[in-house]
């Protein structure tokens, strides 16, 4: 049910772990496999004393994956993928504080707050005394705690003494307090007025001091909330706060001119200051655009892809050499649904050896042709996830209930393999009976029975979508099933159904 599980010395994985032949190399499971292996210390070695600071596990195991990717692919793809961690951890604070006892069950722990949480956090608290001297400080960390168990307060115990800081503020704000700092920035008669806009926090806020000749100067400041507080400018200058975005924290620039977001991205620190950039001028593709052309770095560029509009452009990326470019633009035409980019997914479809390229295609030429030819020749493909043929199941869900009906009863009926039997199940919940017939009431009621717990819960779920309350008792009867996600699944269906 996980993608991993950090046993002692023997790490299991599920099949979700293994890549198709052919795979790309960004592909690949190695952010599992470090991870898992990141716990043999951080987790195993070391454990938390109590659920309520399970990020002393998986913050730590989330946290060191990064390091095996800049070892990997270097500065920029580490940056990219740290700003990912530090958004999903940005709105996880804004639900709960990351220390806490109030959860029903520990698996309520589990969420993002543990995993990207923590390891954001770590990032600050590395950037905050300098590398060096977060290694040898993990180093003193694990000799001291090794073998035993720890909780947040003798976490940072420990770390105030080996980084001869204290450290009691950041825990406390960053561990005890829920939300996360937003900050907005205006210009003003001499500069800029930048103010956070946030309680709880004070933050360590980095600027600089931007023209067209690039940086003209660094600073530094310490950011109360609701103090509004200046930073003087030349007439030519403009500003960048947190040029290399290790804040967590939302920052709300002024509006720019499109030459004033160029200075700011040539001036950003690294690739996740160019993230931060990047998501806020998303809603300018033009802007986007003459940035991709003379972006250097490959990985940077991946992230804009995402942002660019222009067509016949993403086509032109779509043939690209470089095999993640050219995924990243398939994947996001998605959009246009005319002939040109048909013709393209198309020829994709047909070429490619690279599987999951092949799925994404088709189920673009699909959106792009929406006629029965093209969901006929993806029902009769087979592609590693099956994809194609699950794509297809659900076209026909939408547009032909019978035939849907009895694609989806034969799926079952002769055991298809798991994802195509999953989506059967899930189809047979949308297009219930045919007039007069209990077949796919009973067949899902069966299921619902079952023991497997897949098909089980797969099952509960679309006899919720089925919509008859004569399933309710049956739904009942699962109530006390020994998995979490399966008392979920049934508390879930059970509300849907009881609605009046
Ligand atoms: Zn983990």
């Amino acid at each position: 049910m996980f993608g991993g599980m950090e046993n002692a010395s023997c790490t299991t994985q599920t099949i979700g772990a293994l890549t198709p032949p052919n795979a790309r190399p960004d592909e690949a499971d190695d952010g599992l496999n470090a991870h898992e292996l990141a716990h043999q210390w951080f987790g195993d070695l070391i454990t938390t004393t109590k659920w309520d600071h399970i990020w002393v596990n998986e913050g730590w195991a989330t946290f060191m994956p990064h390091f095996w990717t800049r070892l990997k692919l270097g500065e920029d793809a580490f940056h990219i993928s740290r700003f990912g961690t530090y958004q999903g951890a940005y709105f996880s604070a804004l639900s709960n504080p990351m220390v806490r006892s109030d959860y029903n069950v520990p698996m309520e722990m589990f969420d993002g707050n543990a995993y990207p949480g923590g390891a954001t956090r770590m990032f600050m608290l590395m950037h905050m005394v300098g590398e060096e001297t977060f290694w040898k400080a993990c180093q003193k960390y694990l000799q001291k705690h090794g073998y035993k168990n720890l909780d947040t307060n003798d976490f940072f115990q420990t770390w105030g003494q080996n980084t001869n800081r204290n450290l009691e503020g950041f825990k406390k704000q960053w561990f005890y307090t829920k939300g996360a700092p937003k900050v907005s920035v205006k210009k003003v008669e001499n500069g800029f007025e930048v103010i956070q806009e946030t309680e709880g926090f004070t933050i360590p806020l980095e600027y600089v001091k931007i023209s067209t000749s690039g940086v003209t100067s660094k600073g530094k400041m310490d950011l109360e909330p609701k103090k509004a507080q200046i930073i003087a400018t030349e007439s030519a200058e403009t500003i960048l706060l947190d040029p290399g975005a290790w804040l967590m924290a939302a920052v709300a620039f002024p509006s720019y001119t499109d030459q004033e977001w160029q200075l700011a991205w040539n001036a950003a620190e690294n690739a996740a200051g160019k993230m931060r950039i990047l998501q806020s001028i998303g809603d300018k593709p033009k802007l986007v655009q003459t940035l991709f052309k003379t972006e250097k770095s490959d990985h940077v560029r991946n992230q804009m892809i995402s942002y660019l509009q222009d067509t016949d452009m993403l086509i032109e990326i779509s043939k690209s050499p470089n095999r993640t470019e050219a995924f990243t633009a398939t994947q996001n035409l998605y959009r246009p649904k005319n002939e040109k980019v048909g013709a393209r997914m198309k020829e994709i479809f047909e070429t490619t050896k690279d599987e999951s390229l092949k799925e994404t295609a088709y189920s673009n030429l699909l959106a792009a042709k929406d006629d029965e030819a093209t969901a006929n020749l993806g029902w009769n493909t087979s592609t590693y996830s099956l994809r194609t043929k699950t794509a297809a199941l659900n076209w026909y869900a939408s547009k032909d209930a019978s035939k849907a009906r009895s694609m989806a009863l034969e799926a079952v009926y002769k055991f298809a393999p798991g994802p195509v039997r999953m989506t059967a199940i899930s189809v047979l919940g949308r297009v219930k009976d045919a007039e007069g017939s209990r077949e796919v009431f009973n067949l899902l009621v069966k299921l619902a029975k079952g023991r497997p717990y897949a098909p089980m819960s797969a099952a509960i779920e679309a006899l919720a979508t089925y919509g008859d309350k004569a399933a309710i008792p049956v739904i009942e009867s699962r109530k006390n099933h020994s998995l979490h996600f399966g008392r979920n699944t049934v508390e879930s269906a059970l509300a849907r159904l009881n609605r009046p």
